[in-house]
């Protein structure tokens, strides 16, 4: 197993959030976890890349015990995080950033070149504004830059929140296909998103939080067709 999340408990001051979430994500794996607002779902990848310390539970990449690490020790482990409202730094051009998403791990550093070339080949609108200023791109725009960013510290593993939020659907499926192409690269995936009917499409597995627990799990396309899964997020 690539990434494993055992009895994880997390939560904001007293307000316990997350309640003993079980979730694993096996070498190359594409998973997704899908949720109603509220659910936990962010709560969930900020407990697992160190942004929030957990309050209980163990989280381990390739057996390496991640949960008392802090998020740049983590990054360096090989896992990237691309957070909900993508963080970037918006008055330093696109490549700057690019760049300072490898600036953290020594193999990424030497890498890097090569690296950025991946990144512009997957999503040449980067190449294309390399030179312009982070904020000033469009939604979609940032959401690749965000993406890429994750991409350039070289991560076995990548944590992506929400990648649809705020997207058009035809900018949505480019951030979505740009995902399974990296997946692709042997880049295992875990996918949070509230579009359930594509993400259950894209990852192969999916588990369904709901209240900070895990109340489903399994194959995506099983999920699609599951009753209790398309009636509570699908609508039909
Ligand atoms: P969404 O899809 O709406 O982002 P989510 O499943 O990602 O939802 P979380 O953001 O993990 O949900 O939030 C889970 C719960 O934790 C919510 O009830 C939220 O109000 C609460 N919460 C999140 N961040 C904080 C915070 N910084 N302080 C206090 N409570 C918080």
């Amino acid at each position: 197993m690539e990434l494993v999340i055992e009895n994880l408990r997390a939560g904001y001051g007293k307000v316990q959030v997350l309640w003993d979430v079980n979730l694993r994500l096996a070498e190359g794996e594409f998973v997704a976890v899908i949720g109603a607002n509220g659910a936990g779902k962010t709560t969930t990848l900020r407990a697992v890349s160190g942004l929030l310390r957990p309050g209980g539970g163990r989280v381990t990449l390739k057996g390496q015990d991640l949960t008392r690490l802090s998020p740049t020790q983590i990054v360096k482990l090989g896992l990237g995080h691309v957070p909900e409202g993508r963080e970037l730094f918006p008055g330093m051009t696109v490549l700057e950033n690019l760049e300072l998403g490898a600036s953290i791990r020594d193999e990424a550093r030497t890498r890097k070149n090569e690296t950025l070339a991946q990144v512009q080949e997957l999503f040449p609108r980067l190449a294309e504004r390399r030179s312009q200023l982070a904020g000033t791109l469009s939604g979609g725009e940032q959401q690749m830059l965000a993406v890429g960013r994750a991409l350039m510290s070289c991560p076995k593993v990548l944590l992506v929140d929400e990648p649809s939020l705020g997207l058009s659907p035809l900018l949505t499926q480019t951030v979505f296909r740009a995902l399974k192409a990296v997946n692709a690269t042997g880049v295992g995936v875990l996918l949070v998103e509230q579009n359930v009917m594509q993400s259950l499409q894209l990852a192969e597995r999916a588990y369904v939080l709901e209240n900070g627990r895990v109340v489903n799990e399994g194959l995506g396309r099983d999920l699609l067709t599951d009753p209790s899964v398309r009636e509570a997020y699908l609508a039909l």
